[in-house]
């Protein structure tokens, strides 16, 4: 199997994350049975630097091409004075769009190597193994009308979602459960907002369908809270868009560090795969940043787009290994020296090495 797979490293920590992950990608190559083609193209400020467009139109051809996209990060405080339409950031907005995935996925996962970096006790968050699945073309963020008249010192946005809406990115979350631990969490406020009372009568109806799944309800300010006290209660959580932005971050602080953080965005004509993290100004160009998010997207990218369960769980497994031996980066507050950022890389492209000889 030929994957054709487009890196946009982007800016500040993305190119240093993203290298690694590709060279996790040609370990798994070497473990036989497919190929990737790797190209690259610009987004973000550097984009905007050397095209003249945070987006070029290069990249957004090459990517509906390719199989697959990995994205680094974008943003730098020398663009923070452009309009948003014209910063780096509306590059990823224009991408995430026009390759049309709607369903993004979230894991937030407690490795038991980093209980003590969550502010939370590590009898509350061990064990605890969450997907997010978040609604991402719709609701408030997209939603029409919108403005902010400042004569009239009015401001207004729209939550809008059609049932059909719900219904794509409800399979997504169904078909996960199904095949996980099979618990659906639909969060909603529809003790509130008529958005909310669409989003859980469609859910309902789509319940019947998925027999091997439980399904329960809560309110999204009930289940802030939840995440906090029980989050090994949880197994796939279904949200939409904002709900969905603010309680996977909240969520985020199970694993200890943002760098840990992947995700995978799919559904649409390409799926993309990015970590969480922005593009760390404050450490680029310094080999600190923490490549384990980028290297867990890679390890969503073969299980999602690729369909490689068996090579996905070897990367899962190389990055625990890793976590277990305490070669980290600075941001997982390791006991003696952090490793750098191709030190990890390396250490996990030799996990997946070793364990493939001793299959
Ligand atoms: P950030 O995620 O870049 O950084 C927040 C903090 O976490 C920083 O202290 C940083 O050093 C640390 N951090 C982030 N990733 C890390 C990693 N892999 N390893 C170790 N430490 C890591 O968020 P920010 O500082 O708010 O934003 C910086 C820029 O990134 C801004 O321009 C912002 O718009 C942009 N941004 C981009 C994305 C994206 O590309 N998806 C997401 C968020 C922010």
């Amino acid at each position: 199997m030929k994957l054709k797979v487009l890196v946009v490293a982007g800016d500040g920590i993305g190119p240093e994350v993203t290298g690694e992950a590709v060279r996790v990608l040609r370990t798994v190559a070497e473990m036989g049975g497919h190929e990737f083609e790797f190209r690259e193209e610009l987004i973000g400020g550097i984009a905007i630097n050397k095209a003249g467009s945070p987006l070029p139109k290069a990249t957004l051809d090459v990517a509906l091409e390719s199989d697959a996209v990995l994205l680094g990060a974008v943003g730098g405080n020398e663009f923070n004075a452009l309009p948003p339409n014209k910063r780096p950031e509306a590059g990823l907005l224009q991408l995430r769009q026009a390759l049309g995935g709607f369903a993004n996925l979230r894991p937030s996962f407690a490795w038991p190597a980093l209980a003590q970096n969550s502010p939370l006790k590590p009898e509350v968050v061990n064990g605890t193994d969450i997907i997010f699945v978040r609604e991402l073309l719709g609701g408030l963020y997209f939603g029409e009308p919108r403005a902010w008249d400042k004569e009239a010192g009015a401001a207004w946005n729209t939550m809008r979602y059609t049932r059909d809406e719900v219904v794509r990115v409800a399979r997504v979350a169904f078909e996960l459960a199904s095949s996980r631990r099979k618990k659906l969490t639909s969060v909603d406020k529809a003790n509130v907002l008529e958005v909310s009372q669409l989003w859980r009568a469609t859910v309902t109806e789509l319940a019947p369908q998925y027999p091997d799944v439980t399904l329960e309800h809560q309110y999204v300010d009930a289940c802030a809270m939840h995440l906090m006290n029980t989050p090994r209660n949880f197994d796939v959580v279904l949200t939409e868009n904002l709900f969905g932005d603010i309680l996977s971050d909240e969520a985020a602080v199970i694993t200890g560090s943002l760098g840990m953080l992947p995700s995978a965005t799919i559904g649409g004509a390409v799926n993309l795969y990015e970590p969480v993290h922005g593009s760390a100004p404050d450490i680029a160009g310094q080999d600190k940043a923490n490549p384990l998010g980028a290297i867990g997207s890679v390890a969503a990218m073969l299980e999602y787009s690729f369909g490689l369960s068996e090579e996905a769980n070897s990367v899962y497994r190389a990055i625990e290994e890793v976590l277990n031996s305490g070669k980290v980066t600075a941001d997982l507050k390791p006991a003696g020296r952090p490793a750098s950022t191709p030190e990890v890389g390396a250490a996990v492209c030799e996990a997946i090495s070793a364990r493939a000889v001793s299959a």
